[in-house]
């Protein structure tokens, strides 16, 4: 998608309205429209990136800051008693718009929420496997 007809990046210059709750200069966070709880928040780049591969690393300090920052803001504003950090890459992994963004999920004991399901290696070997071959395929 062209950064013209991007949603996040018309939200990003103004000419789409968000409920902002946070911006500095490389970064900007608003409410998602459907949210998983009341305050649940999207941290954006003001720069367009599809996804977190097309991200530079220089770009990471001003996101943890925001994380940090707006983690503990949403927490306070909503009594949460923890937050999910999380970001979809790919239509596989269930991201549906192609702006980078990452979303901060207030979380309360016992709101029901769904956790991954997860399973088991058949045996150590076949974990060991795996992990060579990960490792082999990390870009020298
Ligand atoms: P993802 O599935 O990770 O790509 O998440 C995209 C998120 O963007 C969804 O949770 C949508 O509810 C949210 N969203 C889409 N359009 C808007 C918008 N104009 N303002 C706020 N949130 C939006
Ligand atoms: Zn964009």
């Amino acid at each position: 998608m062209s950064e013209e007809k991007c949603i996040f990046c018309l939200i990003a210059s103004g000419d789409i309205p968000c409920a902002k709750v946070y911006e500095d200069e490389s970064v900007l966070a608003f409410l998602d429209l459907s949210p998983v709880h009341p305050g649940h928040t999207l941290v954006i780049p003001k720069v367009h990136y599809k996804d977190l591969l097309e991200v530079p690393c220089e770009f990471a300090p001003a996101l943890l800051s925001a994380l940090k920052k707006i983690g503990v803001a949403v927490m306070k504003a909503t009594g949460a008693t923890g937050f999910n950090v999380m970001q979809n890459n790919g239509v596989s992994a269930g991201q549906t718009m192609f702006h980078v963004h990452w979303h901060i999920i207030p979380r309360f004991d016992g709101d029901g929420l769904g956790a991954w399901e997860q399973g088991n290696y058949p045996d150590a070997a076949a974990m060991q496997t795996m992990a060579a071959k990960v490792a082999s395929c990390l870009e020298k």
